[in-house]
């Protein structure tokens, strides 16, 4: 029987735009234990950079807070939590429609958590106004077996020969 591959962090940081390259590059290295391939990598970041860059902008808009991210690798799966004590989001629907923003003002296109949504399998979103807000992201890594069989079939002809 193959064994189930668990693994979990934890990372909590300032609320400070220097930190959401920190992180997104922190939960890139986690994920990479699962082998995804540059793309699915590339898609992780992205998700993350977007929820991060919220807490920062729009949780604590500018005030220092903490955030906190919760990631766990089980099987061939990355769920990615990202939350923040901030002022929390009124209306989550209405907050989860492209285009939509608070800050337009501040060259915000109201696209974050539209790519989210698209860049991974599944995202949710719950908010308590005054309290805070928790992203979940799960991405699922596609299995590479196929690739390894070849691989090893290839591998095994060469030493044959
Ligand atoms: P963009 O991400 O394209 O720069 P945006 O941040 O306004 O623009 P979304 O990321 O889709 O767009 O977020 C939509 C809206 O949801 C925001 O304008 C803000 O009002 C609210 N919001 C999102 N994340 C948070 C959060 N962590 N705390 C409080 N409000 C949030
Ligand atoms: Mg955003």
């Amino acid at each position: 029987m193959k064994e189930e591959f668990e693994n979990e962090m934890k990372l909590e940081f300032v609320s400070k735009a220097t930190n959401e390259a920190f992180a997104r590059i922190t939960v890139a290295a986690f994920a990479s234990q699962l082998d995804p391939t540059i793309e699915e990598l590339a898609d992780i970041k992205t998700a993350v950079s977007e929820a991060v860059t919220n807490c920062i902008i729009h949780a604590y808009e500018n005030r220092q807070g903490i955030i906190r991210i919760n990631a766990k690798l089980k099987n061939n799966e990355i769920i990615i939590q990202i939350s923040d004590n901030g002022k929390g989001i009124e209306n989550v629907d209405i907050a989860k429609e492209p285009l939509y923003t608070t800050k337009p003002n501040l060259e915000r296109s109201g696209m974050g958590f539209t790519i989210m949504e698209s860049f991974m399998d599944t995202m949710k979103v719950e908010s308590i106004v005054g309290l805070g807000t928790k992203v979940t992201l799960v991405k699922s890594i596609k299995k590479q077996e196929e690739q390894i069989q070849q691989d090893e079939e290839s591998l095994s002809s060469f030493t044959k020969e």
